[in-house]
C-alpha cells in the first residue's frame, strides 16, 4: 500500500521570497523573513514542500526559461535545497485557459499524483486571491498570508489569514488532522 503525505503547496512569489514584478534576476532574490525556519517545521512534521508559481512573464517574454531556472537556483541556494520537495510551475498566461494556471487546481494534482500526496491533509500558502482559489478548487485548506500582494486581497475565501509565514506555519501546525 502507497502511504500518502500531507503536503504544503507554497507560492513562491510574495510567500516564500520578496515580490518582484516578473523576477527574471537571481540577485533579486530575497527569502522573506521567517520562511527557513517555517519551512523545516513543516518537513520535521511530515509535511512535503511543493511550490506551486505561476510565471506567465515566460509566455509574455519577459522572463526566459533560463532566467526562471536561474532565479530557483538562487532560491534554493539561499533555502538550501533539502527544504522543498518540488516544484511545479506555469508558464502560460492569462489568454490560455490552462487548468496548471493558478486559480486553476492543475499543479496540485499533478504533484499529488507524482508524490502519493493526500490532499485532504494538504494546505496552501499564498498572497494572491488566484492562490487560495487553486487550493480551494483541489480541495486543500488555504491561507493567505499578508506578505506580497495578500494585505490588498480580498480575504474572504481563504480558510485563515496569516500575518506572514511563519503565524501561517503556526496555524497548520496547531489544526493540522482537523484539530
Ligand atoms: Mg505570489
Amino acid at each position: 500500500m502507497i502511504a500518502h503525505h500531507p503536503a504544503v503547496f507554497l507560492d513562491r512569489d510574495g510567500t516564500l521570497m520578496e515580490e518582484v514584478h516578473y523576477c527574471n534576476d537571481p540577485a533579486k532574490v530575497r527569502i522573506l523573513e521567517g520562511v527557513r525556519e517555517g519551512l523545516l517545521r513543516l518537513q520535521q512534521a511530515g509535511f512535503r514542500n511543493i511550490i506551486v508559481t505561476n510565471q506567465s512573464g515566460i509566455a509574455r517574454g519577459v522572463i526566459s526559461l533560463a532566467q526562471y531556472e536561474a532565479v530557483q537556483a538562487r532560491l534554493f541556494e539561499l533555502l538550501g535545497h533539502h527544504l522543498i520537495d518540488a516544484t511545479y510551475f506555469c508558464a502560460e498566461g492569462p489568454d490560455n485557459p490552462s487548468p496548471r494556471r493558478k486559480p486553476g487546481p492543475g499543479m496540485l494534482w499533478e504533484a499529488r499524483d507524482a508524490h502519493a500526496l493526500d490532499l485532504t491533509r494538504s494546505w496552501l500558502i499564498g498572497d494572491k486571491t488566484s492562490d487560495i482559489q487553486s487550493g480551494l478548487a483541489a480541495g486543500v485548506r488555504s491561507i493567505l498570508v499578508h506578505t506580497g500582494y495578500g494585505a490588498t486581497e480580498p480575504p474572504d475565501a481563504a480558510c485563515h489569514v496569516a500575518k506572514d509565514f511563519a503565524c501561517a506555519v503556526d496555524f497548520i501546525l496547531n489544526h493540522r488532522d482537523g484539530r
